[in-house]
């Protein structure tokens, strides 16, 4: 492909629309009210090279130079564009993290991050994934919350015959990470459901056709992180999105989306605004352009931990957004419209559901996303001898097999569970995600992955005498440091790894404790309790003990969430 160029061109016309009630007197940052200088390292990295020309030094130099020939900025910074981000090194403990040197934790190997926009892919490009960790990846993939796969062990040397096997399928890691459009979060069932409200695969393969890769989207204040779901299930997390299409129906003019902007976890939670409008399907990818332009030009750039979207949008509220995106970005007014209803079901698609053509979906929990190459290349052989030629991750790290037909329901069922991907899980396999942690994450401090399975599979032996007691899956979400990458505050026990004492003085690996938080019906953070915290070795007594006061105490209907 041709390297894209430089744009750093100021938006046009912006600057003269500054005052309008912003405060001018200490600058954010922000493009359209002239403030471009001073620039902190990151602003500095991509003003100084649009980040997707990385590709062709991957491609040109740094393939044949190995690990040792890459620019530092491109090896921390741009290398993200194109999905890559260094390992952390081996053996270094989660108490070190914060007091080495990004290039003291850097690994010369690298995680790989697929995107897999809508969680759409065929069986041939599951087994293309499997089959490339399998030659460059050691065997290693998880299906992380954002639907994507990726791989670790990466050497520089095979990245750019990766792409070549990547592509060749259709799939990508074009701005699978850094400051840009990230992967289009879809639901798994679009198309397929017999419940569907709107079918959103349209704008999402729009979207990312016209604008993924695009240099005038390349350089964003940060990470864009979008959401597009017609399932009343409400099943892509829109809460927690940059921006959102949420499937509705409209009285007069039938089904569309309502928009939702400024959702985002990390330190400084927030959950996303409606803006109430009603946007049909072919309008979607043009207001999203104009969200992703009104990032770009008003995001906040001075400091990186403002960076994201929701703090302008905390800052100027829904209103004002939407008369901007409105009056400078599309020239026009949007349809006012109803807002959407929360589900009254799991949002999540474990186990066989009908499709509206007759034949079944399959979920299957795939315990805190962690497979294997071998694994994808296994699926994929499954899903074509019942004769499925489609898959779909979902933001939960589990996976579904579309198009079963009725009499290879069970054979597929046991099959995948030898694989262990299991579409009857008890509620805690069902509901665990896991973050990268301390495996592979350079801001990690404490073990995630290892930590969650063992924690289900220990579960599952304790709590087998009451599991058909707890109806809905049990979320318990391990992330290895603040930033919430599996989405701590919404959890039913959402656990934020830290260093903790244990009852011998000694500092450990452990969670400060996050309870009852949740999405649809009871949206809103966990609450944090101050000295609420478990150490690791503790943490299957305390997810026991937690379940079975819930069992002893619960009223009639009442979910564990509440
Ligand atoms: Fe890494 Fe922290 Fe994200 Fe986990 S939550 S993947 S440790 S940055």
């Amino acid at each position: 492909m041709t390297p894209p160029q430089q744009t750093t061109s100021t938006p046009p016309g912006r600057a003269a629309r500054s005052a309008r009630g912003v405060q001018r007197k200490r600058g954010e940052g922000q493009w359209a009210l002239g403030y471009r200088e001073p620039l902190n390292p990151n602003e500095r990295s991509k003003k100084d090279d649009n980040p997707l020309n990385v590709r062709a030094r991957i491609e040109s130099i740094y393939a044949q130079g190995g690990f040792d020939s890459i620019d530092p900025g491109d090896l921390r910074g741009r290398f993200r564009w194109w999905g890559l981000y260094t390992q952390r090194k081996p053996g270094i403990d989660g108490g070190r993290t914060a007091v080495l040197k990004p290039e003291e934790l850097d690994d010369e190997y690298f995680m790989l991050r697929v995107r897999v926009d809508g969680g759409l892919l065929t069986t041939a490009q599951l087994r293309a994934i499997g089959e490339i960790s399998q030659m460059y990846a050691r065997d290693t993939a998880d299906l992380t919350d954002r639907q994507n796969i990726q791989l670790h062990w990466v050497r520089i040397e095979d990245v750019p015959a990766i792409w070549a096997k990547l592509e060749a399928v259709g799939l990508s890691t074009t701005e699978a990470c850094g400051d840009c459009p990230r992967v289009v979060l879809g639901s798994p069932v679009a198309g397929i459901a017999e419940d569907e409200i709107i079918d959103a695969t349209p704008a999402i393969e729009e979207i990312t056709r016209r604008f993924i890769g695009d240099p005038t989207l390349s350089n964003l204040p940060r990470k864009f992180k979008t959401a597009i779901s017609g399932s009343p299930r409400q099943d892509v997390v829109h809460e927690t999105n940059c921006v959102s299409f949420v499937g509705v129906e409209h009285p007069e003019h039938g089904p569309g989306f309502d928009l939702w902007v400024g959702g985002g976890l990390s330190t400084n939670p927030k959950l996303a605004v409606r803006l109430g409008t009603w946007v049909p399907l072919a309008e979607v990818p043009e207001v999203w352009h104009g969200v992703a332009q009104i990032f770009r030009d008003y995001g906040y750039r001075r400091l990186r931990h403002r960076a994201r979207l929701k703090f302008l949008v905390a800052d100027w509220g829904a209103e004002r957004f939407r008369e901007v995106l409105e009056q400078e970005y599309l020239g026009r007014r949007l349809l006012d419209g109803p807002a959407p209803q929360p589900p009254t079901t799991t949002r999540d698609h474990i186990g066989v559901h009908r499709q509206r053509d007759g034949a079944h979906y399959v979920g299957f929990a795939a315990t805190a996303g962690r497979v294997s190459g071998s694994t994808l290349v296994a699926v994929a052989k499954a899903a074509e001898r019942v004769g499925s030629g489609r898959v779909r991750t979902t933001v939960q790290q589990n996976l579904l097999v579309l198009d079963v037909p009725d009499a290879e329901l069970d054979s597929l069922q046991s099959e995948l569970a030898g694989l262990g991907l299991y579409s009857n899980p008890s509620p805690w396999r069902q509901g665990v995600m896991a973050c990268t942690g301390l495996e592979f994450c350079k801001l990690a401090i404490v073990e995630t992955k290892a930590r969650a399975i063992a924690l289900v599979e220990e579960l599952d032996r304790r709590l087998a005498d009451v599991q058909e007691g707890v109806v809905d899956p049990v979320t318990v979400n391990l992330n290895g440091c603040p930033n919430a990458c599996a989405r701590t505050q919404v959890a039913d026990i959402g656990l934020k790894g830290q260093i903790v004492v244990d009852a011998d003085g000694a500092q450990v690996e452990g969670f400060q404790v996050h309870l009852g938080g949740g999405l649809g019906l009871d949206s809103g953070f966990g609450r944090k309790l101050r000295g609420h915290k478990v150490t690791s070795a503790e943490l299957p007594d305390y997810v026991e003990r937690l379940v079975r006061r819930y069992l002893a105490g619960r009223t009639d209907g009442e979910r564990f969430a509440q």
